[in-house]
């Protein structure tokens, strides 16, 4: 039984689902004043697109973050939580302990962050005339 994990995965996952939906709500809000007070100064929107891409980054980071709990959960569903996804091995425990939605082993990983990344960031549509 790995109810222990499940639910700390459980847990993990929606103070990330939480976390993303604040950092959404926060732009949304952010953008709309913004739009209204920017007015001509460009260094303040300037500003304004780098905290824009930093929360964006930051949710983006947190959304690769619930893709893995997700993964997680279903290996713990599968009896294979704890077995990295790549090469059979198990998983650090200390690893476990830290990253809990972590599905690969540290080696694996680490070869993974090797590999060129494909740029994920998306710009949302903004509506600019
Ligand atoms: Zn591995």
């Amino acid at each position: 039984m790995q109810s222990l994990e499940k639910s700390r995965l459980q847990e993990e996952r929606q103070r990330t689902l939480d976390e993303i939906g604040r950092l959404r709500s926060y732009m949304e809000i952010g953008v709309e004043e913004r739009i209204v007070d920017a007015g001509e100064d460009s260094v303040d929107a300037a500003a304004d697109v780098y905290e824009r891409e930093k929360t964006l980054a930051i949710i983006q980071t947190l959304e690769n973050k619930l893709a893995g709990i997700d993964r997680a959960l279903k290996a713990a569903d599968q009896g294979s939580y704890g077995i990295c996804e790549i090469c059979g091995q198990p998983i650090d425990p200390d690893r476990l302990e830290f990253m809990p939605q972590t599905t690969t082993c540290v080696n694996c990983q680490r070869k993974l962050e090797r590999q060129p990344k494909r740029r994920l960031v998306t710009v949302l549509p903004r509506d600019e005339e």
